[in-house]
């Protein structure tokens, strides 16, 4: 008879798309709007919620409000940061109510439903919902691949937060739906593709060896780094282009710092 413990334990289970997205609230500022969230996610069969810093903890009203979907206000983590809630996402979609000065690609909540049920083939995914009163900072809108903008009246853009999950939820529900069995996923030629917190990592580095090497001679630093974040975030990046471009960028700071230390009196 063989021995169960030296059969090797078969390829890990892909875990379905719907399972790949994640729900991710910044800083929503009434819990009941939390709970209306979850609800309107659990009736399209979305249960990954996170939470980041809430303004207020769960209380009653968030779990009145779930109206049923308790499990997965109870299930949902809560994070201190946006960048730690989406650090191992393939791809982070923001969701916002109107336009920014932040250039992002914007997308029609269809083509992002399509977009994000896309990249879950390969790992988790993440589409983000700002505050009732301010939506998404700059700085947060600057994390994501792309935004998703639901063709409001510009007169009165701004839906419910709950409300606006309802739609994108709605969005992934009639996409997988409607979708073909997914076929498995080539392999990619240039090997696993990059993380969120890999990708962040390169642009720590990127944007402190330009400082180095004096790229932005008196300018502010944030026009360069915005046009920078873009083009390596269009890029789909794998873990191998990261490890290449940091270790350029490490000797490019190696030779700034020797030549400083040449010149220096
Ligand atoms: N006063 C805020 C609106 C916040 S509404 C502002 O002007 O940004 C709360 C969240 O719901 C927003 O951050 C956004 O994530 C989502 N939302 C509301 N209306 C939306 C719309 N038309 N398209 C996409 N997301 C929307």
């Amino acid at each position: 008879m063989s021995d169960p413990m030296n059969e090797s334990p078969g390829p890990a289970p892909v875990p379905a798309p719907a399972d790949q997205v994640r729900i991710v609230l910044v800083g929503t500022q009434h819990p009941g709007n939390i709970g209306a969230a979850a609800r309107a996610m659990k009736t399209m069969g979305l249960s990954r919620l996170v939470l980041v810093a809430p303004e207020t903890p769960l209380d009653d009203d968030a779990y009145r409000r779930s109206a049923g979907a308790e499990d997965v206000l109870a299930q949902a983590p809560v994070s201190a940061t946006l960048a730690g809630a989406v650090a191992d996402c393939r791809l982070v979609l923001g969701c916002t109510a109107r336009n920014r000065r932040v250039q992002l690609e914007q997308l029609e909540p269809g083509p992002a439903a399509a977009r994000l049920l896309r990249f879950a083939a390969e790992g988790p995914v993440a589409l983000v919902f700002g505050r009732e009163r301010t939506g998404l900072s700059n700085e947060e809108l600057q994390l994501c691949h792309a935004s998703v903008h639901i063709p409001s009246d510009p007169a009165f853009s701004s839906l419910n937060l709950a409300a606006a999950v309802q739609v994108l939820a709605y969005e992934l529900r009639r996409t997988l739906l409607a979708a073909a069995p997914a076929p498995a996923a080539p392999a990619r030629e240039d090997g696993p593709p990059a993380t969120h917190d890999q990708v962040e990592g390169l642009f720590a580095q990127l944007a402190q060896t330009l400082e180095e090497i004096d790229f932005h001679k008196g300018r502010a630093p944030e026009s360069a780094m915005r046009k920078l974040r873009r083009l390596f975030l269009r890029s789909d990046l794998s873990v191998s282009e990261v490890r290449l471009l940091r270790g350029i960028l490490a000797d490019a700071q190696r030779m700034a710092r020797l030549a400083s230390g040449r010149l220096s009196p």
